[in-house]
């Protein structure tokens, strides 16, 4: 799955393509792929794959931000949170 930009998910083809690939590879389910690019209403699949993004885009881990450390370099120790 590309990254989009933020620009794209502003247009209905970028929205639509964003959702469209978010169902194939997230989701595993293909069945709305007509329905994503033909009757999804625009404005809809462009709030709804901004917020999917932005959901993407952060860290599985806030105590380090994925890092694997908290700290700095000089008293860098693995994350707590760890398992
Ligand atoms: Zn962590």
């Amino acid at each position: 799955m590309t990254t989009p930009t933020l620009t794209d998910l502003k247009t209905s083809e970028g929205a639509r393509q964003y959702l469209a690939d978010y169902f194939s590879s997230v989701i595993g389910n293909h069945f709305f792929k007509d329905y994503i690019s033909e009757a999804l209403a625009a404005d809809f699949a462009c709030t709804l794959s901004q917020h999917l993004a932005a959901l993407a885009a952060q860290p599985d881990c806030l105590t380090c931000n994925d890092h694997g450390a908290v700290g700095n370099v000089l008293n860098a120790e693995p994350c707590p949170a760890l398992p």
